[in-house]
């Protein structure tokens, strides 16, 4: 039996869901034109005015915003309601940049919260279970999001950020955890924790996890399930909109639902701003349908994915969006050749090395380098010196086939590149310290 924690939405009718996005986005667009000059000025910069929004068929008429806009506006350019009303600032994790902080009534944290409380039912969470949210906690969205949604659907919470990973699998043990949320990476990291310390899968009780807030692929899916004996699910958000839980994996594991109710999503070519037909893979965008502190309208997110309708095995008839793998501004661009550290992840794990790799370009006599430096675990590197430049060799020709581009590979002994505890960082551009 599928869990839903909002069945009539979840499962509702096209057309009917169709319905509230009409009326909320006319309303939506009227109090961002009401309360914020900035989208007063770009609304009749582009000769827009609320009054041309009468459905979701008039979205493309309204102009894009963009994380510069959003930098520009810091901290209250963009606010639509007093701060005496606001009850909440979170502020994005500043992967890319400076960081953007964004405000929320209460009203707002509770439509959050619903939206991460659909995402823990739909991998089977109930009021019985025990939800370790090991997501950081503080101004970063994953902690409060996911603290949140437990609350809502009545599990027993626990709240311990994250860190500490010994600790985490002690509380994971002594208090029967059954739901773990926090970053893939950080997943991997106490799944080998966990193995260190003697102990199995089965000395646990997790069934299920919630894993977020980065890219991570289908092979580092498979590992984590297998270490940790659970099924892993993606979820999937940014501060800009709420948080995690903009869409959410259900028990079918192929794409997450987009809280369509509160969110509307389209795909543009990220070149031209041109909207692509379902299917396309492209920039998504998204647009808030009830958001009273910060509304964002056609908000462009850089990640690159595809959005697709189809009828799920779950019941849940929210369109489906495939795992962003990367942002358009992740990529690297080596010796002219696109290139996406996922792409580089999916090689690696496909030929049993660990999710523990660092990426770095460099530029050498005008020419780009690019170093994949990977952790053996013990017994691979008990191998002599001449087996592993072998398997070296073997890897950078699995890379030039998936990559195009012939990389310098540097198999490292265990231990000797960082492990992460939120959002993992995996990339060094040298050439960016150069400029
Ligand atoms: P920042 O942009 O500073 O990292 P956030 O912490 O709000 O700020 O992160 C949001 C971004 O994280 C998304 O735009 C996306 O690039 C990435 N992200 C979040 N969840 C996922 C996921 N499940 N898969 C891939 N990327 C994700
Ligand atoms: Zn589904």
């Amino acid at each position: 039996m599928e869990n839903y924690y909002q069945k009539d939405i979840e499962t509702m009718s096209k057309e009917g869901l169709r319905e509230i996005q009409n009326e909320r986005l006319v309303k939506q667009v009227r109090h961002a034109y009401k309360n914020v000059p900035y989208y007063q000025k770009i609304m009749d910069e582009k000769g827009v005015s609320p009054d041309d929004i009468k459905s979701v068929d008039d979205l493309h008429k309204l102009p894009f915003l963009t994380k510069s806009d959003l930098r520009d506006a810091y901290p209250y350019g963009l606010l639509a309601k007093p701060l005496s009303e606001c009850v909440r600032i979170q502020s994005t994790s500043g992967t890319t940049g400076k960081r953007v902080v964004v405000f929320y009534t209460q009203h707002d944290v509770d439509v959050w919260e619903q939206c991460c409380a659909r995402a823990i039912m739909a991998v089977g969470g109930t009021k019985d279970d025990v939800c370790q949210v090991c997501y950081g906690y503080g101004l970063f969205t994953g902690g409060a999001g996911l603290h949140g949604g437990s609350h809502k659907v009545g599990s027993l919470t626990l709240p311990m950020s994250s860190g500490n990973t010994e600790r985490q699998i002690q509380f994971m043990r002594d208090l029967g955890s059954t739901i773990l949320c926090c970053t893939p990476s950080y997943a991997a990291y106490i799944g080998e924790s966990l193995h260190e310390m003697g102990l199995s899968a089965d000395d646990i009780k997790l069934k299920a996890g919630i894993f977020g807030a980065e890219p991570w692929t289908e092979e580092m899916r498979r590992d984590i399930e297998k270490t940790l004996g659970i099924k892993a699910y993606d979820i999937y958000g940014l501060t800009e909109m709420c948080g995690p839980g903009v869409s959410f994996e259900c028990s079918a594991q192929t794409g997450m639902h987009i809280n369509e109710d509160y969110f509307i999503p389209e795909i543009i070519d990220p070149d031209t701003g041109e909207v692509l037909p379902e299917g396309a893979k492209g920039e998504l965008v998204f647009t808030t349908l009830d958001k009273e502190a910060f509304p964002l309208i056609r908000y462009r997110t850089r990640d690159i994915c595809v959005l697709k309708r189809e009828k799920c095995s779950c019941g849940r008839t929210l369109i489906k969006m495939t795992k962003p793998m990367g942002r358009s501004d992740d990529m690297l661009i080596i010796r002219g050749v696109n290139v996406f550290p996922s792409q580089i992840e999916t090689v690696l794990l496909e030929q049993g090395y660990s999710p523990n790799y660092r990426i770095e370009v460099d530029r050498e006599n005008n020419n780009d380098t690019l170093d994949i430096y990977v952790e053996l675990n013990s017994e691979q590197f008990s191998d002599t010196v001449k087996e592993i430049a072998g398997k070296e060799k073997q890897l950078a020709a699995a890379m030039k086939t998936m990559l195009g581009i012939n990389p310098k590979m540097h198999l490292v002994p265990p231990k000797s590149i960082a492990r992460s505890e939120g959002k993992a960082v995996r990339v060094v551009d040298k050439r960016k310290l150069h400029d």
